[in-house]
């Protein structure tokens, strides 16, 4: 690896103030017990740095709160992803595309000087294949969503709680257990369904998935913003905000680390030992923030006890991909959206491809694909290959060319538990682990794969981070 000095400082943090012995820790505690000279003091030590760990680090700092950052990537950001093309130098938003227009998300990005704008959907032209047979679904009309949206709202508004994280009553509600399809037919929402698929891309198998999850998902504010209008960047380059957060971070965050092993238990700090670029390092820290997906697979080295492992050990993944293609050969006005043509409201079959659709440079191309289970990129890739071949044989594409500009996995996304696990009380014992072994959680798995949503849930969290 070649590392500029100032680069290697950041890494190691050894800029200033940044390691060791609370030299940058802005509460007493922190600097109160002393370490080796490869040992970081901080209040709080964040694992992960997508959405939720950048948003805690940044106002855990403005709450008064010493912070360090652990990031497996090379960046800040996790599913916020911007492309540059490199003819053109446009920007383009592979990962995360809109937030809520409420006033958390509008300050967030004024604390950082990044205008937004009303987010824009559609224009040109949308066709519809089944990828199975590459044929085009001649004659479908999406169904108009409106009244069935409405009676989805009165739904929505049976489960207020599900707003904010896994605060779930006891019993559950059976409607909430179902697998979602059956929640469909149960309540005639037939015609939100499209509406439903195309926001809960990365779910899985939405039909069969408890509508817990979905309800989670295409909530009640999703609803609001559908009628008011969601928020975007003017720039077209959402990673701007992970850039700077990063930029201000500076030396508390440490880029390509993996936690080596944690001990949360007993003493007046928890001890977590990284594997930097620069070497090994000791984080000791009143308070752990684990914000990464919290799967047994993805925690090793931490100190698990019986009830975390029972817990994380029970989650089950969905997978999402993304990319852009290069002169697909598709027009670069027209989308192609994979719908079932004997499948139960035309929902894709999975695994597979959701869309194909311009992504506003000529000749470049967003694609989604999905899958109920983790895929290796390469399985991804031939299988949209095989897609495109097929709707090329079938007529409805000129040709198919399948030039990957860029390929990118968000595996594992969605974190879910059977039904008879919610209902036996999963999210019950989940939320107590909220402060156990001096570890807090947020992130997807504990809300929804939503950003806005996650830093409104990581706002009411931090109060219990700092008071503890
Ligand atoms: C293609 C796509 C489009 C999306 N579009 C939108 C959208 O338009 N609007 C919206 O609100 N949401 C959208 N989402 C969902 C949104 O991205 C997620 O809800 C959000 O990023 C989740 O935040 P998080 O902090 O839980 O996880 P992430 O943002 O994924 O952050 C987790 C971070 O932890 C790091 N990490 C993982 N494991 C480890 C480890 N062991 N050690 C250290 N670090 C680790 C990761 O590298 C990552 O940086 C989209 C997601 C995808 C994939």
């Amino acid at each position: 690896m070649n590392l500029s000095r100032k680069e290697m400082l950041r890494l190691i943090g050894t800029g200033a103030g940044a390691v060791a012995l609370g030299s940058a820790a802005t509460s007493p505690a922190a600097g109160s017990e002393r370490g080796g000279p490869r040992d970081i003091v901080r209040d709080v030590v964040v694992i992960g740095g997508g959405a939720a760990g950048t948003y805690a680090a940044i106002r855990l700092r403005e709450l008064g709160q010493s912070v360090v950052v652990v990031e497996r990537d090379g960046r800040l950001g996790g599913h916020t992803q911007t492309y540059t093309d490199p003819a053109s130098g446009s920007t383009l938003d592979i990962g995360v595309v809109v937030w809520h227009d409420q006033p958390l998300v509008r300050k967030w990005f004024e604390r950082f000087d990044i205008p937004l704008r009303k987010a824009s959907f559609g224009g040109g032209v949308t066709r519809y294949a089944d990828y199975r047979t590459g044929r085009e679904v001649q004659g479908y009309v999406p169904p108009n969503p409106g009244a069935a949206l409405a009676l989805y709202g009165e739904q929505l508004a049976r489960f207020p709680y599900l707003e904010y994280g896994f605060d779930l009553p006891d019993p559950v509600p059976a409607d909430l257990l179902l697998p979602f399809g059956d929640f469909v037919r149960r309540y005639g929402l037939d015609d939100v369904v499209p509406s439903v698929v195309q926001f809960g891309q990365g779910l899985g198998d939405l039909l069969r998935q408890p509508t817990l999850y979905v309800m989670k998902n295409f909530g009640s504010d999703i609803l609001r913003n559908l009628q008011t209008g969601f928020l975007s960047t003017e720039r077209r380059n959402n990673s701007e905000l992970y850039q700077k957060a990063l930029a201000e971070l500076g030396d508390d965050v440490l880029l390509n680390s993996r936690v080596v092993s944690t001990e949360r238990d007993g003493g007046r700090y928890a001890s977590v030992r990284v594997d930097t670029p620069a070497g090994r390092r000791t984080i000791r820290a009143q308070k752990v923030l684990v914000t990464i997906p919290p799967l047994l697979g993805n925690l090793g080295g931490f100190d698990l006890d019986g009830l975390e492992r029972q817990l994380f050990g029970q989650f089950r993944h969905s997978a999402y991909y993304t990319g852009i293609l290069r002169d697909s050969g598709i027009p670069d006005d027209v989308s192609v959206r994979n719908i079932g043509l004997d499948t139960p409201y035309h929902v894709p079959q999975l695994p597979g491809v959701y869309v194909i659709s311009p992504a506003g440079v000529p000749g470049l191309h967003n694609i989604k694909f999905g899958s109920p289970t983790a895929l290796s990129d390469r399985a991804v890739q031939d299988e949209i290959r095989a897609s495109m071949r097929r709707l090329r044989d079938a007529g409805t594409i000129p040709t198919a060319r399948t030039d990957f500009a860029t390929f990118a996995s968000h595996t594992p996304f969605e974190l879910t538990v059977p039904a008879a696990a919610v209902r036996a009380g999963f999210y019950r014992r989940l939320a107590t682990l909220q402060g156990r072994n001096r570890t807090f959680y947020s992130g997807a798995a504990f809300h929804t794969h939503d950003s806005s949503l996650i830093w409104q849930f990581t706002e009411t969290l931090l109060p219990r981070v700092v008071a503890s």
